[in-house]
């Protein structure tokens, strides 16, 4: 019986993430993310599937991130009939996310037809809209860690933790590969946590691997440590409160805000800072924080501890969260030092932009950028601290102080990333580097060869036999 491999994207590049897993007449895909890049890219790469998704028996979710789950809606609208299979918190955040990531493309295609009529061109459809995203939210089936369940004839699944975001699972599946009931096994870490992350169990390790696929975003670069980063959030919220400006934080409304609304309480408990009004300024942020606290018990001792001792760690006195928006516009007029948290994370839309011009030509103000800003986005301009940004098409002086915090990230850096594997104590065949830019996948592969192992990056479409 043939065992194959096919990466169908997320390979040398950081997003899109989706393998093909063929055995015993089966087919299951692992992942199916939204490829994010350019307009004509997106749609060119994520309209068509390089297989018939009528044919699938099933599909696994490694996590809720939208580069991992995001083209389940258009899985499903091209036939897809078989189950997705994913822990419990991702069933619930990827309610919100696809609803939400629904809701952008149908936007975008009003955007792109308006232009599209003027220059005499045809209109086009979304590539998904919400009816296909509820359609596939139907398709999901919630299973807890450490299970072993089915996801078709011959092949198995366990769920382990990852440690990356809230309900992010190791996938680890064992294809049976013979009569006599032996079995190849296969660990998908895409993406993999770090240790001592707020609210997250560390990553667990696996001993019985024979094929592991790892992710390497960071494979050749390392993070400072998360306690100094801590530290640096609470010089800037007090420099900023000095001299009675507002700090600014433009985060992901996943897993990001709910870190830095963490870190923020420790830091009052700590007497770090003083008390100050802050406010979470994103409806999706507030849902996926009441999905955080539905799901405590994947919480890691110390969340729990600290829950179970009446403190309420997401909920705090002095954190606001805001859905409506007139209560959002209202902070617009609010002279007091406060923090605002806000997204998209990469400042491209949402309320963030009301923030920022609002505040962005106040040199008592500060920035706070507290994750990655990809090139050509108005994030990654304010990175880069150029003298005037556009924003609504006006354009803004860059006035406010602009700080960057790296250290938060939830990917295992370089180090952790050959850690992660020395500690799986197993006979790995071969390691497949994924989910990381070339010269990061390439680091690492160099890093993992010199300790032993057997490491390669596989090309886009590439097909593996396992035995
Ligand atoms: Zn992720």
């Amino acid at each position: 019986m043939s065992v194959q491999l096919t990466f169908c994207g997320g390979v040398r590049t950081v997003t899109g993430s989706m393998h093909l897993l063929e055995a015993n007449g089966e087919r299951v895909i692992i992942d199916c993310g939204l490829f994010q890049g350019h307009r004509e890219d997106f749609y060119r790469v994520n309209a068509q599937f390089p297989f018939n998704p009528g044919k699938l028996e099933a599909a696994v979710l490694s996590h809720s991130h939208i580069d991992h789950c995001g083209n389940l809606p258009n899985l499903t609208r091209s036939g897809f009939g078989g189950k997705i299979f994913v822990t419990r918190p991702t069933r619930d955040i990827c309610q919100l996310m696809l609803l939400d990531s629904a809701r952008i493309q149908e936007e975008d295609i009003k955007f792109v037809n308006k232009i599209n009529v003027r220059k005499g061109l045809s209109s086009r459809p979304p590539l998904y809209n919400i009816e296909d995203a509820q359609k596939s939210l139907k398709k999901i089936r919630a299973v807890d860690y450490h299970k072993k369940f089915k996801l078709a004839s011959g092949i198995n699944c366990t769920f382990y933790d990852a440690g990356h975001i809230l309900g992010s699972a190791i996938v680890y599946l064992e294809v049976i590969k013979n009569e006599s009931g032996q079995s190849i096994k296969i660990a998908y870490a895409v993406d993999l946590g770090r240790q001592h992350m707020p609210f997250l169990q560390d990553p667990e390790t696996l001993n019985d691997v024979d094929y592991l696929l790892l992710e390497s975003t960071y494979g050749g670069r390392t993070h400072g440590p998360l306690e100094a980063a801590k530290l640096k959030l609470a010089e800037v919220v007090n420099r900023t409160m000095a001299r009675g400006g507002k700090v600014i934080i433009p985060s992901f409304a996943l897993e990001r805000t709910q870190e830095v609304v963490y870190y923020l309480g420790e830091l009052l408990k700590e007497k770090k800072i003083k008390p100050l009004p802050i406010f979470v300024d994103s409806p999706l942020a507030c849902k996926i924080t009441d999905v955080f606290l539905k799901h405590s018990e994947s919480f890691d001792r110390e969340a729990k501890s600290l829950l179970k001792s009446g403190t309420d760690i997401l909920r705090q006195n002095t954190i606001h969260y805001i859905r409506d928006s007139e209560e959002s516009k209202k902070l617009n007029f609010d002279k007091r030092p406060m923090l605002i948290i806000s997204s998209s994370g990469m400042c491209e839309s949402g309320r963030i932009l009301h923030h920022l011009r609002n505040n962005i030509g106040n040199p008592r103000n500060t920035i706070l950028v507290v994750g990655y800003m990809a090139k050509n986005t108005l994030g990654r301009r304010i990175v880069e601290k150029q003298r005037r940004v556009r924003i609504f098409g006006e354009s803004f002086e860059l006035k406010a102080e602009v700080e960057v915090i790296n250290a938060f990230s939830a990917h295992a850096d370089k180090n952790e990333l050959a850690d992660y594997v020395l500690s799986s104590k197993g006979k790995l065949k071969k390691i497949f580097i994924v989910h990381g830019d070339m010269d990061q996948s390439e680091a690492l592969a160099f890093n993992l060869r010199s300790k032993g192992f057997r490491a390669y990056i596989p090309r886009k479409f590439e097909t593996v036999t396992l035995g």
